[in-house]
């Protein structure tokens, strides 16, 4: 990581960090009439804009899953997309992709179209069959040690699935195994 590139690592930082960036974003819009928000339940595209056009307030949300995956740099791309969208509302009271929404996004040089990310590789959920589960793209702790942790919403064991094969585990040494096991990690 280069000095001087923010690297959030809470979503409530990625989220001021994409407010202050969403300022120095050449588009004429109401920064003031721009809800924003972080998703961190998976989601495919990588952020999306919503409208209320009884309030005229526009909402941005931006998915967790994707900035870490795509880090900063590539994430900006997605919150320039986004601000076209909310500058199409706020203009026009409708966005979509088509030629005004090209225009402007060359302007800032955002991609034509919603970016999209992978599903994680590797899920976490509570084996006490609770709903809290997250997405991993990498081997992070609770992945290698999932023993070591708890369900953040009811206290429950951890168990860790590797998606494509459907290998879980609920310890260290399950990972070690599922590593050996699992061809096409
Ligand atoms: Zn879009
Ligand atoms: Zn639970």
């Amino acid at each position: 990581m280069q000095s001087g590139t923010p690297d959030p690592d809470t979503p409530r930082d990625l989220l001021s960090y994409a407010r202050i960036y969403a300022e120095s974003v050449d588009v004429d819009v109401d920064h003031d009439r721009i809800d924003w928000e972080i998703s961190k339940r998976a989601r495919r595209r990588a952020g999306a804009c919503s409208y209320d056009a009884e309030s005229g307030d526009v909402t941005i949300r931006l998915t967790w899953q994707a900035y870490r995956e795509h880090g900063w740099r590539q994430f900006t791309a997605t919150i320039r997309h986004e601000l076209v969208h909310a500058w199409e509302f706020q203009e026009f009271g409708e966005a979509g992709h088509g030629e005004r929404f090209r225009e402007k996004a060359a302007s800032v040089d955002a991609p034509r179209h919603c970016e999209s990310f992978a599903a994680p590789r590797l899920s976490l959920a509570c084996s006490d069959g609770c709903e809290w589960s997250a997405g991993r793209h990498r081997a992070s702790r609770p992945v290698k040690d999932p023993g070591a942790y708890r369900c953040p919403d009811c206290g429950g064991d951890v168990v860790v699935a590797h998606r494509e094969s459907g290998v879980t585990w609920t310890d260290a040494a399950g990972y070690e195994r599922a590593r050996s096991v699992v061809d096409d990690w």
